[in-house]
């Protein structure tokens, strides 16, 4: 196990990561609301549950990571009585997308993900915990408020001034019944044209803050070690979770909470999308690719915002061109000599580096200069030829390993149809020293997307922009 440090925004310490169970660390990203699709912001915040995991399960621990969608709220509602149609019929292609730009961008799955609407039950029956402990009363209208004023540890995780959040939160206009501004719903009463659910508590929908509680709680248990989300979501979305979770169970909820900074679209290309919100889609329409837009999402550290510029992905691609270039020469590497005997020390280095980076509080930078330095290192020993065959298995696998972390190895296997017989073509114009014909060959096969390089071992192809599942 490593010695894994992160800042937990409650407290605001970076505090030694200690799992409730050692043999399971049990963790809950907030997903994406489906009333549109989820824009590359969201899936920085995404990107984060998946990064921990990724690495809590690299450095050794066994990981349960829970995400949810938030298919019944009030954005879906609204967007319910101006379009018409089901619930199912408006969610469902956002759905959609939203599994095929995880799939995509390499991101989990996560172990289970949970929809609003198949827990209804479990939210109504933490709603009546907090009814019969006094932290929560009915209105006339049907709706349940949560009792602030009941709670008065509120507004630790967000350090909210004491009334700090009476005089932020504005009155809506259904909100009167409220004994107290700053409650907030737990529970809608029902209204013509809105989507409710009969329950024990009476008839009516769930607010969004007890969704996540009444999930997290069911697939992880009443106390679980990491939540995870962008740090809009610290209030009153966490603040509140914790308040009705805690008061329901008198349990600590959480035991680390980790925020995501914003990502600030400044650059003219994304700036020119409708409201400054770019879909992973648009980003692909710009010729990108899926595993690029992840590396230039993952590349800076989570709490740090990330200015995304026009040159962001450029930069990316050019990270991911080396180091995938790397590998592809690794993989391609024969020399039928004795083993560098520098080789273990360099690979142990490279990975000892990479976990005291990651370690401190996922620093990625950290972490990714220790991968670059090696393809460095290896790039030459593959140049001056001090590698044997197995060598350079050995350290192509050691990158794949420091890749199980970061998923933006790109070494495709799969050529387009009719590609490996041009490059047989190709080969055997080399061999007889037809350099016109290789050079038109090299032309066509880049047409088709596959660029040719010629080394020591022979020509070496890769696909750009294709994406392996590597
Ligand atoms: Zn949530």
């Amino acid at each position: 196990m490593t010695r894994l440090k992160l800042t937990n925004t409650l407290g605001g310490a970076l505090e030694e990561f200690a799992p409730l169970d050692p043999s399971n660390v049990r963790m809950y990203s907030c997903g994406p609301t489906v009333y549109g699709p989820s824009h590359v912001g969201n899936f920085r915040a995404f990107l984060l549950g998946d990064l921990v995991s990724r690495y809590l399960r690299w450095s050794g621990y066994k990981v349960m990571w829970v995400m949810n969608i938030t298919d019944v709220d009030d954005r879906i509602i609204r967007d319910l009585g101006e379009k018409g149609g089901t619930l199912d019929e408006l969610t469902a292609p956002n759905i959609a997308r939203f599994m095929a730009d995880l799939g995509g961008l390499r991101i989990g799955p996560p172990d289970v993900l949970t929809r609003a609407t198949e827990h209804i039950p479990e939210m109504a029956a933490l709603i009546a915990r907090l009814l019969a402990n006094g932290h929560a009363y009915k209105t006339d209208d049907g709706s349940i408020y949560f009792r602030i004023s009941s709670w008065p540890a509120y507004g630790t995780l967000a350090r909210l001034e004491p009334g700090a959040a009476r005089q932020t939160e504005r009155v809506a206009a259904d909100d009167y019944g409220k004994d107290d501004v700053r409650d907030f719903a737990l529970w809608k009463g029902t209204k013509p044209g809105e989507p409710a659910w009969e329950t024990e508590i009476g008839p009516g929908r769930p607010g969004w803050h007890i969704e996540c509680s009444a999930m997290s709680m069911k697939q992880l248990g009443e106390s679980f070690d990491i939540h995870t989300g962008g740090v809009d979501l610290i209030f009153p979305h966490h603040e509140n979770e914790i308040a009705q979770s805690e008061a329901a169970t008198g349990k600590k909820f959480v035991t680390t909470w980790l925020h995501n900074a914003h990502l600030q679209l400044s650059g003219q290309k994304m700036a020119r999308r409708v409201g400054n919100i770019a879909r992973p889609a648009d980003v692909y329409e710009d010729g990108y690719t899926p595993v690029e837009l992840r590396y230039a999402l993952l590349a800076t550290h989570y709490r740090a915002p990330l200015e995304w510029g026009d040159d962001t992905l450029d930069h990316a691609r050019a990270a991911l061109e080396r180091l995938s270039t790397a590998v592809a020469a690794l993989d391609a590497y024969e020399e039928d000599k004795a083993d560098d005997p520098d080789l273990p020390a360099v690979l142990a280095s490279a990975r000892a580096a990479f976990a005291l980076a990651m370690d401190d509080d996922l620093n990625v930078s950290g972490a990714l200069a220790a991968v670059f330095e090696l393809v460095r290192d290896l790039n030459r020993r593959v140049d001056v030829r001090s590698l044997s065959s197995a060598d350079a298995q050995r350290a192509a696998a050691a990158l794949r390993d420091l890749d199980s972390v970061l998923g933006v190895i790109s070494v495709p296997d799969t050529l387009p149809d009719g590609a490996a017989a041009l490059l047989e073509e190709r080969a055997a114009a080399r061999a007889a020293k037809e350099w016109a014909k290789s050079d038109e060959l090299r032309d066509t096969l880049a047409a088709m997307g596959v660029a040719v390089e010629d080394t020591r071992d022979g020509q070496r192809w890769r696909v750009v922009g294709r994406v392996s599942d590597g």
